[in-house]
């Protein structure tokens, strides 16, 4: 250990936090998940990274790579492990203008990346929330306001710089180690530390999105007519609804059906999203034309002594109807 610590030290040229250094309790922690890592290593350059890698092997100790540290599982910490935190490594660089193609370190979050892409009219599907890592949503798939027009973020990903477990530097593309490239797409984190992204942005006008309100009453209705409308309503509109939010009410909570158009003709807009306003008792309607950057928000932060917990399925088209009234139900 102590001579992989010196090596370390020779080698690494970014931030190393340990348990008695200033800043050591909001390192150590994911957003979900609190941990007690040993050392904290913040990688400053590839090179950084692959010396991070090469002492955690060397010295026989677990770790963790963390991009946004926005994973519910909290894979982005340990206890008395490594945490290799990517947030340096947050560039975003237009690489091809032509192609739209864009470099993106594997440490940025979503907020970054959609701040530095509007003033080139371009965006990448992406999360709704500005602090998510690149990192952990692209790996995992990727569900943004695009979602129905250019599909997950995965699958505007062109090339991968990834540092392996051997602490190699190899890129992944469809030309170059296209296992790999097949394997991040949908992995998680478990291939390797991706260093940089590179994707086909896509170009972007400012977006009609917003909410559109209804009564906790009318949830059946709603949410019937809400999944039956998307079926056939054009790719530009995507839309996630939510109902009984524990956050504002529970069973009383308004059902909020979000919005995103991905255009900027009011009359296009107004006919994708017009039949979901007819559905039940508009009780307020949020809808706006804005930058698709002011489409993400701050992030949740949940209240002390509440754990979040996920579970996500897929329901065939036969099943959707069934699905939702068991969920009213309940
Ligand atoms: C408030 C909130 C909003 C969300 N909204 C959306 C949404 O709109 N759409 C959506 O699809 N998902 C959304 N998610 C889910 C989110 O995509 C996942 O939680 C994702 O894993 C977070 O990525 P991260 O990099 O922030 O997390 P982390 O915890 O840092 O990483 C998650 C996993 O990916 C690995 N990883 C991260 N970066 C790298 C890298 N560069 N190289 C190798 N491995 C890496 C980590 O080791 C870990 O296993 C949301 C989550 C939260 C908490």
């Amino acid at each position: 250990m102590n001579t992989a610590l010196e090596t370390l030290r020779r080698d690494f040229g970014g931030d190393l936090i340990g348990p008695d250094d200033a800043g050591y309790a909001a390192a150590g922690r994911s957003l979900l998940v609190p941990g007690s890592p040993a050392l904290v290593l913040r990688p400053k350059t590839v090179a950084d990274a692959r010396a991070g890698v090469r002492f955690a092997a060397a010295a026989g100790l677990p770790l963790s790579v963390r991009g946004g540290g926005h994973g519910f599982a909290g894979f982005a910490t340990n206890d008395g492990g490594v945490v290799l935190d990517l947030a340096h490594l947050a560039q975003v660089e237009i690489v091809d203008e032509r192609r739209h193609l864009v470099r993106v370190g594997g440490g940025a979050t979503w907020g970054q990346v959609a701040d530095a892409l509007a003033p080139h009219g371009l965006a990448i599907s992406s999360g709704d929330t500005r602090s998510v890592g690149v990192g952990g949503l692209t790996l995992g798939g990727g569900i943004g306001w695009k979602v129905r027009k250019y599909g997950l973020a995965l699958d505007s990903l062109v090339a991968a710089e990834v540092v392996t477990a051997a602490g190699d530097v190899v890129r992944a593309s469809a030309e170059e180690n296209p296992e790999l490239f097949w394997a991040l797409r949908g992995g998680g984190g478990n291939f390797g530390v991706v260093t940089a992204f590179v994707f086909a942005g896509h170009p972007t006008t400012d977006v009609f999105h917003g909410t559109i309100t209804f009564p906790a009453a009318e949830a059946a209705t709603v949410l019937q007519g809400w999944a039956e409308h998307l079926r056939t309503a054009p790719e530009e509109l995507t839309s996630v609804a939510d109902f009984a939010n524990p956050f504002a009410g529970g069973p009383q909570a308004p059902v909020q059906v979000h919005v995103a158009f991905d255009g900027d003709d009011p009359r296009l807009a107004a006919r994708a999203i017009d039949p979901l306003r007819r559905l039940g008792t508009v009780t307020g309607d949020g809808v706006e034309l804005r930058p698709y950057a002011e489409t993400l928000v701050e992030g949740l932060v949940p209240p002390p002594g509440i754990r979040l917990v996920t579970r996500s399925g897929f329901a065939g088209a036969q099943a959707v109807p069934e699905v939702l009234r068991v969920l009213v139900a309940a």
